[in-house]
């Protein structure tokens, strides 16, 4: 079954800016995230934007979700200020983050919607658009 888990491209239709909601895990609803001061239940759910995504690993960090504390050591490099512990996003698992639509709000499953379009000098290609599948609007590639 895993024969070919190195040639296998990371599905994930998931890019760098999108905003996710992670559905499980330690990063997951509830379970870093503490209400402050005029938040709702809303918040509850940990949002952010993507930062990064690493395709071969299949995971992703997540602005301000699932911080862990690095002890990052003293360095002479004055473009390393930080010593001590440091506050760090740690990888999600892609398949644990949904989308959130930017139009309706909601965590989302994302279509393909594909669409021809025509090249500077009429050479006919098909583009690949991703949808929301909860109202169907559709998603840019960066927010
Ligand atoms: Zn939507």
């Amino acid at each position: 079954m895993l024969a070919n888990k190195e040639t296998t491209p990371c599905r994930s239709r998931l890019r760098v800016n999108d905003t996710v909601q992670v559905i499980l895990g330690k990063g997951a609803a509830g379970r870093k995230r503490v209400l402050g001061e005029g938040e709702d239940a809303q918040d509850r759910q940990a949002r952010g934007k993507i930062l990064s995504i690493n395709k071969e690993k299949g995971r992703a960090t997540v602005e301000g979700v699932k911080m862990v504390y690095k002890h990052q050591k003293a360095s002479r490099d004055p473009s390393q200020p930080n010593v001590g512990r440091i506050q760090k996003e740690a990888s999600i698992a892609l398949s644990n983050l949904m989308l959130v639509c930017p139009k309706c709000n909601a965590a989302t499953r994302i279509g393909i919607r594909s669409e021809e379009y025509e090249r500077a000098g009429g050479q006919k290609k098909i583009r690949r658009i991703r949808v929301c599948k909860k109202c169907g609007a559709d998603i840019a590639e960066r927010a």
